[in-house]
């Protein structure tokens, strides 16, 4: 088996204590797994690409937004097995200009030195990428493909998010937290948890579909859904959730652990600012030990800043993060 997909072990480090409360939050690093291919998108990718070469493709074929970090994740997971990788990515008028595309957003720049080749596409025509047309116009092009839905999300990758949680971490923990955009990586939480563990899965969408996905992997019914209604919606943000950041950063920057706990803005810090308020306001009881999973995507940091800085907010800064 490719080393990529060797049992990797995530750490689990402290990220805030009330100690008046009797309340530890831990974070699971699994952004660590690897540099390129981050957090839960490792997880879901792995029994999707043993499956694609166990069938004898060479080629995935996948879905994304420009920043997605599951097309980043792709790209450098297939440069590493030596399968060719095709990112279908939303927008169109990203395509019109494809250099000028690319010097501006470091994922898709990335994915492409990775080796993926991108098929831009209207809004429209992405709504349709699951149908039988477009799959048989994909084929025209990019010949036979592995096809891998969007956010990566499948049978095979919720067993793949099953392996997260350490034998540690289901006898040492009450409450497990995660951030979900398709709901895989809580399906396979939620799978793998202990009967005395609760999980909440923190949406980093609004609306309220979050539930009825995860349920699709799962038939455990002991775990809760909180929606983003608080910063207005996917990937929205204000100056008080990046201060929140910065300021968490520079605190988890201490002599054992030099390089900090970075988050990112879409998923992992909404969450663990959602957990503090529950915390706070009693909603989490006291004498809780929760850990809360670090599912990645760092790479995203820097288009997300890019757009912060349009709009001359608050950017998030890690100075000593490398
Ligand atoms: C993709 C992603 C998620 C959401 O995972 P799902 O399995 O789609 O719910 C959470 N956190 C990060 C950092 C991600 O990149």
């Amino acid at each position: 088996m490719n080393e990529l997909f060797l049992p990797q072990k995530a750490v689990n480090q402290n990220f805030k204590n009330f100690e008046d409360l009797g309340v530890f939050i831990d974070i699971k690093r699994e952004d660590l797994l690897h540099k390129e291919v981050s957090g839960n998108k490792l997880r879901k990718l792995k029994y999707n690409l043993i499956e694609a070469q166990k069938q004898g493709h060479d080629t995935i074929l996948t879905y994304g937004g420009a920043f997605s970090n599951h097309i980043a994740a792709t790209a450098a997971a297939g440069k590493l097995l030596g399968l060719k990788t095709v990112g279908v990515i939303r927008g169109e008028e990203l395509g019109k200009n494809q250099e000028h595309t690319l010097s501006n957003n470091s994922t898709l720049q990335l994915a492409q030195k990775n080796g993926m080749q991108f098929h831009f596409v209207s809004r429209e025509a992405y709504r349709q990428k699951e149908s039988k047309d477009f799959f048989n116009k994909m084929k025209a092009v990019f010949g036979s493909f592995y096809h891998i839905p969007e956010g990566g999300t499948n049978a095979l990758a919720v067993k793949g998010t099953e392996e997260i949680l350490s034998e540690f971490d289901k006898e040492n923990y009450d409450l497990i937290c995660v951030a979900a955009g398709t709901g895989g990586t809580a399906a396979g939480i939620i799978n793998s948890a202990s009967k005395h563990q609760k999980v909440i899965v923190f949406s980093a969408l609004k609306g309220d579909f979050m539930k009825a996905e995860i349920e699709k992997y799962t038939s455990h019914k002991d775990f809760e859904v909180v929606n983003e209604d608080v910063f207005g919606g996917y990937a929205k943000s204000d100056d008080g959730l990046i201060s929140y950041m910065n300021t968490r950063f520079r605190e988890s920057v201490t002599q054992i652990n030099p390089q900090g706990i970075p988050l990112e803005p879409i998923y992992t810090a909404k969450m663990l600012y959602g957990i503090e308020h529950k915390v706070k306001t009693g909603v989490i009881k006291g004498k809780t030990r929760i850990l809360a999973i670090h599912t990645g995507g760092l790479q995203s940091i820097a288009g997300f800043n890019n757009v912060l800085e349009k709009k001359r907010r608050l950017k998030i800064s890690y100075e000593n993060y490398v």
